[in-house]
């Protein structure tokens, strides 16, 4: 197996992946606040960050891998407040429309999903250490972690403490002993969902709450923390510094995550696609528009994770013309995995011929266009030479990343045509092979338009004319 490098926002390096314990890699990365759909932006950090964890999983024994669900946030409270919905109603159901639509880009479900309101002793735990450390302090209802007791605040980001307080500045709230502090408990009215707490009726801040479900469920250090690159500040920020003053070992920021990786945006014509910017894709939308899960997912990871990705009709055709080539070839030469693998195994213990490669560019700092790369001379190799094994390497190579998972016949529409009787066509097809037997061509022909009109297309194979719907 090719060795692991990954480029580390901390470091500002790509570093060899030496990971704490090669017999369980541990990796979390912030997931969605659930309140409204998500868009493809959103979605390109489910996708990357799964991709990472398939390659982790076929690298290492064992591999842990927790994204968590913000399930008490004030988004949520307003959405609640102007749908006139309750608030574990819109959580629980645009939590599982977020999973659904993340199983419809070929995600797995992270290994843990933990949801920040069943961690709050959990947090309310750490917040009391923090203040008994004088890492935080209370003050009108408010508990705040009290940033210049962090000498090492800053250091992902790289922001200068004018650079942190900017934003802070202009409207500085009273009960803050410096601008840079942030919120870790706040006080909520009868109206607000709340929990007892040592400082009375409240909820938690949004950075703790990743603080407290990843010592839950990895134990600190842990190997890989990631998520969008907004997140670095201030969230990813607040979240070491939280974890580091809380577990006591001394101020070194990899105490929390040794490895922090960032996917770049999403864009729309060179812009962030944002909300508040007016130009989102929504997945759900995408999914309407029969635009494939599968299709997404590739156009998703054509562009390498650290780069911007600007979405279009481009990028999704792009994918749509290389899966149909992908797909035709599986199709073609219909490789048999138990065969192809049991002949595999008895002539050497290598991956099939192109699969070392594939690895060897995701191994890359998940170089993903290069792996496409592969992929594609992979595919060009079984059908110039017709061989099924090359085939079988094809498919192994793209399951690594979650893709070719669909039956070829399927994806390609053989023997399918919605709103079309398939025994109708089947007899025309039948009626077809007689006229050209009877060399009657005209007739033929005449079929073939008629198939073609109802949006079926004819292709004559070697073992016999197959159809499909066109595209
Ligand atoms: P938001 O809905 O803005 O709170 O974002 C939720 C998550 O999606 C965060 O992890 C962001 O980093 C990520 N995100 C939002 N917009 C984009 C985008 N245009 N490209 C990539 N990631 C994004
Ligand atoms: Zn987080």
């Amino acid at each position: 197996m090719p060795n692991l490098f990954v480029y580390n926002s901390l470091s500002r390096a790509k570093e060899e992946f030496n990971p704490l314990d090669p017999e369980h890699i541990r990796m979390y990365a912030c997931g969605p606040t659930v309140y409204n759909y998500a868009h493809i932006g959103n979605a390109r950090m489910a996708v990357v960050f799964d991709a990472l964890a398939r390659l982790l999983k076929e690298l290492y024994p064992r591999v842990t891998y927790v994204s968590n669900i913000t399930d008490v946030d004030d988004k949520i409270i307003q959405a609640a407040h102007e749908t006139g919905s309750d608030i574990s109603d819109i959580t629980t159901r645009f939590t599982k429309i977020y999973n659904d639509h993340m199983l419809a880009l070929g995600c797995l479900l992270p290994d843990i999903q933990p949801k920040a309101t069943e961690h709050i002793p959990d947090m309310i735990d750490m917040i009391t250490n923090l203040i008994a450390h004088d890492y935080a302090y209370e003050n009108e209802g408010h508990v705040l972690f009290h940033v210049p007791s962090y000498p090492e605040y800053g250091a992902l980001s790289g922001r200068s403490r004018d650079e942190q307080i900017a934003g802070a500045r202009v409207d500085v709230a009273p009960y803050k002993k410096d601008p840079a502090d942030f919120v870790l408990w706040k006080p909520s009215n009868d109206d607000q969902p709340g929990w007892d707490s040592p400082w009375g009726r409240g909820r938690p801040g949004w950075h703790i709450e990743c603080s407290a479900m990843a010592k839950k469920h990895l134990g600190l250090p842990f190997d890989i923390h990631g998520g969008g690159a907004d997140l670095k500040f201030p969230h990813h920020e607040n979240e070491i510094a939280q974890s580091v003053c809380e577990c006591g070992h001394g101020h070194d920021p990899a105490d929390f995550a040794k490895i922090w990786m960032h996917n770049g945006f999403l864009t729309v014509n060179g812009e962030k696609m944002s909300k508040s910017l007016g130009n989102v894709v929504l997945v759900h939308d995408l999914l309407e528009q029969k635009i494939e899960g599968e299709v997404a997912r590739m156009a998703l990871l054509s562009a390498h994770y650290r780069q911007p990705l600007d979405w279009g009709d481009k990028a999704i055709q792009q994918a749509k013309v290389q899966l149909d080539r992908f797909y035709q070839t599986l199709h073609d030469l219909a490789p048999d995995d138990e065969t192809l693998s049991g002949k595999q195994q008895n002539n050497d213990s290598h991956e099939p011929d192109g699969v070392e490669a594939f690895l060897k560019s995701l191994c890359d700092d998940l170089n993903t266009p290069k792996a496409f790369a592969v992929l594609n001379s992979i595919c060009q190799r079984a059908n110039t030479l017709k061989d099924p094994a090359a085939a079988y390497a094809l498919k192994k190579a793209g399951n690594i990343l979650g893709l070719l998972h669909n039956d070829p016949s399927q994806w390609l529409g053989y023997g399918q045509c919605e709103g079309q009787d398939a025994a109708y066509i089947d007899d025309l097809l039948v009626q077809r092979q007689k006229a050209r037997e009877d060399k009657n061509y005209m007739r033929a022909d005449e079929i073939r338009d008629q198939l073609d009109q109802i949006g079926v297309i004819i292709e004559d194979t070697p073992s016999g004319p197959k159809w499909r719907k066109s595209k």
